[in-house]
């Protein structure tokens, strides 16, 4: 009965009214996730896992390695030739996860348990990716990159953790991958779930609890803190999933803007933990998806600034990959066209982060090194019900 009845509260709801932010310029937000997860190490570990019987190369996402420091040069490059007419560069948020799995006493526990390596402190044993902290660190003092939170590990520890204590495929499957330094490929085992939700639960249970929730989020806030010497102020969950728990954890932890996945045309606006909720709107994933086209994103922008709301870019790590497979040299080619035909037709539009968005929403204006710049912002009711678009997940 409880469910039945948190579904129509949540319904309800849903059909209940909220202010949405419409801006009169166009702006751009570029958000991207999985920066720092490791996947398959190199050719030695895809090698080792081919011979174990994985036919790797099936889907994109078995070739997902972690980017290197010559991967975020060719992107800042792309990034700093491209600037507003406040004179500032695009600016790619880059949502990290926090740490990646300590295989040295993975193995000599016998892989029967998850130790975390936080990525401050470095990758696991045979990972080599020489300047990799020091390219995020030189991208965001330039303002080219912003740092933003995933989570500590992209699936739910708890969900892996049981699967190990049976004697089964899947168990194997795991140690396998582990063997060869991959912590996991999500397509072949989408039972590990994400962070902060455990498929094996009834549906309506899936999301962790609200304290084993904050212990996670502590966890990754500490490391982030660590990592970039401040606190995240915009946050991503793995998968996308988030609940209330969620939000408002990140709301007592000083996070200010929840990102949220595609497939509706949301505009900016304040839900849940009082935070800025920012849903993606351009679908630009070259590396995954077959039917990329610029073309097809640049209209799917030219939407958004007709509507009056940011374009808000979708774009994962794995494009710009180059260690396995180049997602990299196609991707850095179509971004260079994608924001050369905006800017060309759009000689007033700017490039924006989370946080100047919530400064924009808050006071009118955000900050850039020549001071301060104002954009009007209107507020506009509407309802869940009117942006759900046919491919909202
Ligand atoms: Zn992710």
């Amino acid at each position: 009965m409880l469910s039945v009845a948190k579904k129509l509260w949540q319904r309800g709801r849903a059909l209940l009214p909220k202010a949405g932010f419409h801006f009169d310029r166009p702006i751009v937000v570029l958000q991207s996730d999985d920066w720092g997860r490791a996947g398959l190490r190199d050719r030695q570990g895809l090698e080792q896992l081919r011979a174990a019987g994985l036919n790797l190369g099936e889907r994109p996402y078995d070739l997902y390695s972690l980017e290197t420091a010559e991967d975020l040069a060719a992107l800042r490059g792309v990034l700093t030739r491209h600037r507003d007419s406040a004179g500032r560069p695009a600016c790619l948020e880059m949502n990290f996860i926090v740490a990646n799995l300590n295989f040295a006493p993975m193995e000599a526990d016998d892989f029967r348990r998850i130790h975390l390596l936080p990525l401050s402190d470095g990758l696991p044993r045979d990972w080599d990716r020489p300047g990799l902290l020091h390219g995020y660190r030189e991208g965001i003092v330039e303002g080219t990159f912003r740092a933003a939170l995933h989570g500590s590990t992209h699936f739910c520890r708890s969900a892996v953790e049981r699967e190990l204590g049976n004697s089964s495929d899947r168990a194997e499957l795991i140690r396998t991958l582990w063997r060869a330094g991959t912590p996991y490929i999500h397509w072949r085992m989408p039972w590990i779930g994400y962070e902060y939700w455990d498929p094996s639960d009834k549906e309506d249970k899936r999301m962790l609890p609200r304290n084993k929730q904050g212990e996670l989020i502590g966890y990754s806030v500490g490391i982030f803190a660590k990592l970039f010497s401040t606190l995240p102020r915009s946050a991503c969950a793995p998968g996308y999933r988030a609940d209330e728990n969620t939000h408002r954890t990140w709301s007592q932890y000083g996070i200010r803007v929840a990102q949220n996945g595609p497939g509706t045309c949301t505009p900016p606006h304040f839900a849940e933990g009082d935070l800025l909720h920012l849903c993606r709107t351009v679908d630009f994933e070259p590396a995954v998806n077959p039917a990329f086209s610029v073309e097809r994103c640049v209209g799917e922008a030219e939407a958004c600034f007709q509507r009056g709301i940011p374009a808000i870019v979708s774009v994962h790590s794995i494009n710009f990959h180059s260690a396995v497979h180049n997602f990299r040299d196609k991707t850095l080619l179509a971004l260079d066209e994608f924001l050369t035909v905006l800017s060309s037709r759009h000689p007033d539009l700017v490039y924006l982060h989370d946080e100047d968005l919530y400064d924009l929403v808050q006071n009118g204006s955000y900050q850039t090194p020549g001071g301060a710049m104002r954009i009007n912002v209107t507020k506009k009711k509407f309802t869940k019900a009117e942006v759900v678009g046919p491919g909202a997940a």
